[in-house]
């Protein structure tokens, strides 16, 4: 579970002017639940999950993980989201000297996983994302498609509480975005995990559980049609999990 509760967040503009981008803004994503953070552009998307993955500690109000308040420390950041987030970020782009498999198994070292059981996870993991054929390929070998396959299939390899996801299939075409949302959804459910996922495209944020809805700083929240649509891509994928 993921809880953030009546977040503040501005920016200090260079005539001195104050940018109030988040005005008190609750949320609350169960575990296995896939909740879309929309609103257009510039609503505060990133600025929200980048408090939410604790990135940015520069903020009022509270982030709750697992149960327990996160304080605001980098230290202790740090090592709550090693342990507990899962990041689907563009900017978080994998280690081009490591392989498909490296990559996805780096976040079970940093968690002190030993290397026979993280072997074991990652084989796993691989196979539920059609990626065991790019085992000791690397990030540049692959298509946009299946690089960002490897991104979800790190981002939950560590079983996280929550993962959170900016814009995850922007510059995809509609049926990859599907798939790899559906990719994300299914894993999700499986691993328990809590997901957010900030995005401008509509027909991906009905396939989700909830849509949270920002605008002018604050959120609107409504629940989408039963996804239906997310079950018919399931039904259409060529491996199963
Ligand atoms: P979104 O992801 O929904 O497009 P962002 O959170 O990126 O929204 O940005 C929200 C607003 O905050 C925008 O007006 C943007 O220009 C501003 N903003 C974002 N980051 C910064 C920053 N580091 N400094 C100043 N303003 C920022
Ligand atoms: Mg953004």
């Amino acid at each position: 579970m993921i809880e953030f509760q009546r977040i503040q967040k501005n920016y200090h503009l260079v005539d001195h002017r104050i940018h109030d981008v988040l005005k008190g803004v609750d949320g609350l994503i169960n575990q296995g639940e896939v909740v879309a953070l929309c609103g257009p552009s510039g609503s505060g998307k990133s600025s929200l999950l980048n408090i939410c993955s604790l990135l940015d500690n520069n903020y009022k109000g509270r982030v709750i993980i697992d149960g327990e308040a996160v304080t605001k420390t980098p230290e202790f950041a740090i090592d709550v989201r090693r342990e507990k987030i899962g990041l689907i970020y563009p900017g978080f782009s994998l280690v081009t000297a490591y392989t498909v498999f490296e990559n996805i198994e780096f976040p079970l070292i940093l968690n002190h996983i030993a290397e026979d059981r993280r072997r074991i996870r990652v084989l796993e993991m691989m196979a539920k994302l059609g990626l065991k054929k790019y085992e000791n390929h690397r990030p540049d070998q692959l298509s946009d498609e299946v690089r960002r396959r490897v991104v979800v299939a790190r981002a939950f390899i560590n079983r996280p509480v929550a993962v959170i996801a900016d814009e995850p299939v922007a510059d995809l075409n509609s049926r990859e975005a599907l798939f790899l949302i559906d990719l994300i959804t299914k894993l999700g459910q499986e691993l328990r995990s809590a997901v957010l996922i900030a995005t401008c495209n509509t027909e991906l944020a009905a396939s989700c559980d909830r849509i949270i809805h920002l605008q002018d700083g604050h959120v609107v929240e409504h629940v989408p049609l039963a996804s239906i649509q997310r079950r018919k891509v399931a039904e259409a994928l060529p491996w199963g999990i």
